[in-house]
């Protein structure tokens, strides 16, 4: 049997964008274009042109897509002006984009309160505005939003239905149902999308859903059964509140799960899919922002398995804890080094780390005691996979002695400055011998804060080293207070950055002293950096 043809509609760039805190450059939204448009998404709304300069420069010229439909988002037209006279309806008519999705009032409520106008002159003003886009040249595809149409539908049925039958009328593409405030729970999405494709062929009908209720995704799958053909999201469930329906994990569950993988066919194939865990942190790396460990499909601990047993089981058969192949979705699986590893463990993630060693190697009971024996020092390697790495390196005699701290000293004053302010400075002194040569380097450096100058002093001049450093920085800093015994223990994380290659590693560091485990830290986080571009000493 033929599939049928299910379409992706990514809203990232336009509802996404109202992240608190989300503000994309031209830049940005070009690369996330070129994301979106190799995985496969068939329509990729870019934004609001005429609503800010951003936008307007985006839809300003062609996109050159290989397979999706570039899209702008605007209002229908507005009431009591006519197409011509309305300057925010022409600049959306003037978009570069091979459709257009038009936002309309489904609610006669919001018609009342927010328009203003009569339930009449709203269906006439979606009228008018989808036959407007059909008539204006280029020829281009119209989508109508309608806006809280599930409220509206279970407040005032037969008007919800009236404007999304007025769209489909018109000629619109598709008719997209809003749950716009995210309340609308999956068997309600069920029973009136079954309801409203009844009226309007489902081969029309799309859906888009928020996550108020962490429904958004299953909201948008029920929609599928009942009948809806497009579905409307954004990469990493970006957008207000509590977001959209998130196509990283909306992508997999069509393309995997038999039901929908049966059924449906999607602008995403297999081959493509493997590159979704990539795009999602791609996305986050625009944001600036640590990805999530617990995303289902992409998320780092999405194939993590903690317990000896488990962990033995799915060595020998992975289908055993996993529901879908880690690599499906250019993911991997990863068994995580801890007080409960086995032997299994270990020999597993030494294998993914590129270091092959027989079980019966007796450096590997060696290392099995030193990671027990470190953890319960406090040392924590599960978030710190760059320090387990060089632990297990060094076991092995492959880590070589780039440079040696021969001694730090950290000043941290407060005083008046110049202006008379009262100011905290923090200054740090390192001293460091590079190579086992005779000669040490001292840096002086200042920082924000002591363990900030440290860094600073530290990554100043590492002589030949320095060119490899030279795009590490550090990103996040995190410190936990491990009580137990009779003194505290520090335990500090390090996560840093190469700038350019934009990849991301975790050192970790222990001592009852903060800046001694933050120095270990960031010693093992230049050491591995230097390890990892091949640097030789
Ligand atoms: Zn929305």
């Amino acid at each position: 049997m033929p599939k049928e043809r299910l379409y992706l509609f990514d809203t990232t760039l336009r509802d996404g964008a109202q992240t608190t805190g989300v503000d994309f450059s031209l830049e940005d939204k070009r690369r996330i274009v070129r994301a979106l448009d190799e995985l496969g998404i068939d329509y990729i709304e870019g934004g609001y042109p005429g609503a800010n300069p951003t936008d307007t420069q985006l839809f300003s010229s062609e996109q050159s897509l290989a397979c999706a439909t570039f899209t702008a988002f605007g209002m229908t037209k507005r009431a009591g002006r006519s197409v011509a006279n309305d300057p925010g309806f022409q600049a959306t008519l003037e978009a570069r984009a091979g459709a257009i999705c038009l936002v309309a009032k489904a609610w006669d409520y919001h018609v009342r309160v927010a328009l203003g106008i009569t339930n009449e002159e709203n269906l006439q003003g979606v009228a008018q505005s989808v036959e407007a886009i059909r008539q204006a040249p280029p020829a281009r595809e119209a989508m109508i939003d309608c806006e809280h149409f599930f409220d509206g539908y279970k407040d005032n049925r037969s008007y919800a239905l009236a404007v999304a039958k007025t769209a489909h009328r018109a000629g619109a593409r598709w008719v997209v149902l809003c749950d716009t405030n995210g309340g609308t729970l999956p068997h309600e999405i069920a029973e009136i999308v079954a309801e409203v494709v009844r009226e309007i062929p489902g081969a029309q009908v799309g859906i888009h859903t928020h996550n108020d209720t962490e429904n958004a995704v299953a909201n948008a799958l029920a929609a599928v059964r009942a009948g809806a053909r497009q579905i409307q999201g954004a990469l990493n469930g970006l957008g207000e509140r509590c977001g959209n329906a998130n196509l990283t994990s909306l992508i997999p569950t069509l393309l995997l799960k038999q039901e929908f993988a049966e059924r449906f066919q999607i602008g995403v194939t297999p081959e493509r899919l493997r590159r979704l865990t990539q795009v999602s942190r791609v996305l986050d790396e625009i944001l600036n922002r640590a990805p999530n460990r617990h995303a289902p499909y992409v998320g780092e601990a999405a194939f993590a398995t903690k317990a000896g047993i488990h962990a033995s089981a799915i060595l020998k058969e992975p289908a055993t804890y996993e529901h879908v192949p880690p690599e499906s979705v250019g993911n991997r699986r990863r068994v995580l080094v801890s007080d409960q590893a086995g032997k299994s463990n270990l020999i597993f993630e030494l294998e993914r780390l590129g270091i092959p060693i027989p079980r019966s190697d007796e450096r590997v009971s060696r290392l099995l005691e030193e990671v027990k024996a470190r953890e319960a020092l406090g040392y924590a390697y599960e978030a710190a996979e760059a320090s387990f790495e060089l632990l297990a390196r060094r076991l092995l005699g492959e880590v070589p002695q780039f440079f040696t701290v021969d001694s730090f000293r950290v000043m941290v004053e407060k005083r008046h400055n110049a202006l008379g302010r009262l100011v905290t400075v923090s200054e740090a002194t390192v001293k460091v011998f590079i190579d086992g040569g005779e000669e040490p380097l001292w840096s002086v450096a200042e920082g924000n804060g002591p363990v900030h100058a440290l860094d600073q002093a530290l990554r100043k001049d590492l002589g030949r080293y320095q060119n490899v450093i030279r795009d590490v920085e550090l990103v996040d800093y995190k410190v936990r207070i491990l009580t137990g015994g009779t003194e505290a223990v520090t335990r500090v994380l390090v996560e840093s950055r190469d700038k350019g290659t934009g990849e991301r590693w975790f050192t970790v560091g222990v001592s009852s002293n903060i800046v001694d485990a933050s120095f270990e830290a960031l010693i093992d986080s230049i050491t591995y950096k230097l390890l990892k571009a091949g640097a030789r000493a």
